[in-house]
């Protein structure tokens, strides 16, 4: 059985230089098409093992069943 995918609040997201979720998914299920966009999560690829959401600084990368941010972090 397939485990529940993240969520990702692009309207949220730094676009950061570096994307560290992406860094992190072994699977490569998180994509940029241009370099400075929010990653898109390919849903087919994604295993559910969540170490993108601890990657990502500002937290915008939801975990399944959790509460979507109202606005972005700061710090
Ligand atoms: S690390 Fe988080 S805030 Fe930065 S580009 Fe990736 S998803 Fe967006
Ligand atoms: S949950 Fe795991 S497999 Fe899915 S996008 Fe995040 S790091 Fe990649």
């Amino acid at each position: 059985m397939s485990r529940p995918v993240p969520r990702i609040q692009d309207e949220l997201c730094l676009h950061c230089t570096t994307c560290h979720a992406q860094k992190v998914c072994r699977v490569r299920a998180l994509v940029r098409i241009e370099p400075d966009d929010a990653p898109f999560l390919d849903s087919a690829r994604c295993n559910g093992c969540l170490r993108c959401i601890l990657a990502c600084p500002t937290r915008v990368i939801r975990e399944p069943g959790t509460e979507l941010l109202t606005d972005a972090p700061s710090g």
